[in-house]
């Protein structure tokens, strides 16, 4: 069994995908063919935004977006303190400072309540000025954007969506990627939306931020002239050969994978009832299901049902095992589990278990009787 099997996607979809990328190959055009346009179209109309900018991965993408937005040293840049290290990581690359904030006990996702004590704590010691909150889709699901929009406005601050784990997702009727100011998502391989290698997209209403975008990740060259530069940009692109690859996979990811790994989801819940606590996914939300993620009753019981699961051939895995407070690179900052509880307690008790598309009726039953057999 694998955790995420991408040769039974590959499998499924090999003559689709065989045609694109022989067809990239015949024509040459390995940069900007246009594939790449066609892919960004494709993905706006998914997402229901005006403007996608594909580029190299998801951290260049948070990264570009706030370069676009100014935001450097002196700056407050609020963010989840359970998720992946470049929602943070990408905020002090640019000499600005990320500010953590605890998440929610149920959904995993950035805490509103935390979100406006954190802003507020930032203004009262007055070293910082806050500009912006990166709320994260963790798992696939998203983050409380009707709240974390509303605090956003009162303080000023812009928001950016790091889909990177929720393309897919939904709040009623809008989809992720579609919220805040602007967007971002990751193609890495194991995500909802994976390529073949690396590759990330931002999204956004804003027709001057996707002008700026385009340039910053070109060099920042001009768009009028190729050899003026006039920013001091990246080199950030998606090839064409992972854009021809993504172009299958999001027919697929539309016709029948976002609702395969539902009705697993669904399944798995059905079956574990009582025994662990399950995925919540609030009123209203759908989750892409980037992880299944259970919470067991304490660290003891975690790290054996792991090994119990890996006895019978289960991969399972622990996102995350620290939070980004609990980083070597930012003990400088001198925070404290006690300032984080949710986290420090979720990195003790989670377990993601196997979930993709293609994991059979047959699999999911083993995964989970194998997980009440042993709580
Ligand atoms: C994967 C991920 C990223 C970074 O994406 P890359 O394409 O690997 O650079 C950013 N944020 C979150 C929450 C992620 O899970």
């Amino acid at each position: 069994m694998e955790f995420r099997d991408l040769r039974a996607q590959y499998e499924r979809l090999k003559p689709r995908m065989d045609g694109r990328l022989q067809k990239v190959l015949n024509e040459g055009k390995f940069i900007f063919g246009p594939e790449v346009g066609e892919f960004e179209a494709r993905l706006a109309a998914y997402a229901g935004v005006q403007h996608c900018v594909s580029c190299a991965n998801g951290t260049d993408a948070l990264q570009l977006v706030m370069m676009a937005w100014g935001i450097g040293s002196g700056d407050a840049v609020f963010t989840a303190d359970f998720t992946f290290f470049a929602s943070a990581g990408t905020v002090s690359i640019l000499g600005a400072t990320p500010v953590l904030v605890d998440v929610d006990p149920r959904t995993f996702n950035l805490c509103p309540d935390a979100l406006e004590a954190a802003i507020l704590k930032v203004l009262r010691e007055g070293k910082l000025t806050p500009r912006a909150v990166i709320p994260v889709d963790l798992f696939g699901l998203p983050a409380d954007y009707p709240r974390i929009e509303a605090i956003a406005e009162k303080y000023g601050l812009k928001v950016l969506e790091d889909g990177a784990q929720g393309f897919g997702g939904k709040i009623g009727a809008k989809r992720v990627c579609s919220f805040g100011n602007a967007a971002t998502t990751s193609f890495f391989p194991a995500k909802p939306l994976g390529c073949y290698g690396d590759g990330g997209a931002i999204f956004t209403n804003d027709a001057a931020l996707d002008v700026h975008l385009r340039s910053l990740r070109a060099q920042g060259r001009s768009p009028e002239d190729k050899y003026d530069n006039r920013l001091i940009g990246m080199n950030s692109r998606l090839d064409t050969l992972q854009a021809a690859v993504l172009l299958t996979k999001l027919e697929a990811f539309e016709e029948f994978e976002l609702d395969a790994v539902n009705q697993i989801a669904r399944r798995y819940t059905g079956l574990l009832g009582d025994s662990v606590v399950t995925p919540y996914i609030p009123e209203g939300y759908l989750s892409s299901w980037a992880q299944y993620t259970i919470l067991l009753r304490d660290q003891g019981q975690r790290d054996g049902l792991k090994r119990h699961l890996a006895g019978q051939g289960i991969p399972s895995m622990v996102y995350y095992p620290r939070g980004l407070h609990q980083q070597t690179a930012y003990a400088g900052f001198g925070l404290t589990d006690a300032d984080f509880p949710v986290t420090s307690d979720l990195a003790r008790r989670v377990l993601s278990l196997p979930m993709h598309p293609y994991l059979t009726e047959k699999d999911t039953q083993k995964v989970a009787s194998a997980v009440s057999d042993f709580t």
